[in-house]
């Protein structure tokens, strides 16, 4: 695989992270471990899950039999939603250690904002004690707008590394991503493929066919070459090696341009809405 695969940035103050990196919402335990286990070998270092992926045990055991030592792998989690307040962090953040039987998680992200219980200022201030007693390196939060971002930070003075959002040519948060870098806020892209919805994208396609590349490492590509972090899921070994292989080229100005053309903010999210989540589970 080409080595710039194993190329980090900064992150935060002290870490760095991958730029690419591999999501395993919607994998269960029983297939997880073959999936993270295959993305290891094909040299993914990043690994994103969370408490309410329910899948957090069979990341361990991808761990445990993993060829590639701990301290190479990059591990992300967020707190499930119930984890509310200072105690409800750092509790979660004990809960996923144990969960993925390691000492350290190298990010704990906050996964809903849930403005209606207004709790997520007193769930950061959890965090950041979770920080200061070592349990997890770096902290960050997701689906988080500019104002909840403005507040915790207002509230704390601790700005969080990075901000996990759903992010694809059909919704491209052209509007988050300068606000993101002014705050030296990483940006995460979720869905990156929009959970492959954005794969028929048919100007994505011809894009594609003209560099003989596939959809998805046209769309990875473009992640990339807009500095952002992305972490395509799939449990299929050749797409897991596919969406890795996005090294090798350049998109110009103008197929770039072709893609942010793209944009659908008003319909283009295939989520949920940040804004109006706030179920608890
Ligand atoms: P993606 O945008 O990564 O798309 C995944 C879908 O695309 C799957 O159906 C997969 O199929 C398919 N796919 C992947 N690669 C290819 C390929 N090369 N060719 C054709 N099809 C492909 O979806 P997700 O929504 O899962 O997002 C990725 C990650 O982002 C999640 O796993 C999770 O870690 C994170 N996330 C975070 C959220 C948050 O609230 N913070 C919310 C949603 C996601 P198959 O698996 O069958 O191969």
């Amino acid at each position: 695989m080409a080595a710039e695969a194993f190329e980090r940035i900064a992150l935060g103050e002290r870490t760095s992270i991958p730029q690419l990196g591999f999501g395993v919402w919607q994998i269960d335990n029983d297939e997880v471990p073959k999936a993270v286990g295959h993305a290891l070998d094909v040299g993914y270092r990043l690994i994103d899950t969370a408490q309410g992926y329910d899948n957090e045990e069979g990341v361990a055991r991808a761990l445990r039999e993993a060829a590639v030592d701990r301290s190479e792998i990059f591990l992300t989690s967020k707190l499930r939603t119930k984890a509310m307040g200072v105690e409800g962090a750092i509790a979660g953040v004990r809960q996923s250690l144990g969960a993925l039987g390691v000492d350290y998680l190298d990010l704990m992200l906050i996964h809903w904002p849930t403005p209606a219980h207004d709790k997520y200022v007193e769930t950061w201030r959890g965090l950041i004690e979770a920080r200061e007693q070592g349990l997890v390196r770096d902290i960050g939060v997701s689906n988080f707008t500019r104002e909840q971002l403005e507040r915790i930070i207002g509230e704390t003075g601790i700005v969080p590394v990075l901000n996990q959002i759903e992010t694809h040519p059909h919704f491209q948060q052209k509007q988050m991503l300068p606000y993101l870098a002014s705050k030296g806020i990483r940006h995460q892209a979720y869905s990156p493929l929009g959970s492959g919805e954005v794969l028929d994208d048919p100007i994505i396609g011809e894009l594609a066919a003209a560099r003989d590349k596939s959809p998805a490492q046209i769309i990875l590509r473009w992640h990339l070459q807009r500095g952002s972090i992305v972490i395509p899921k799939s449990v299929t070994p050749e797409r897991i090696e596919e969406n890795f292989d996005i090294f090798g080229f350049t998109l110009s100005d103008a197929e770039m341009g072709r893609i942010s053309g793209l944009d659908d903010p008003e319909n283009g999210r295939t989520g949920s809405d940040p804004e109006t989540f706030n179920d608890l589970y």
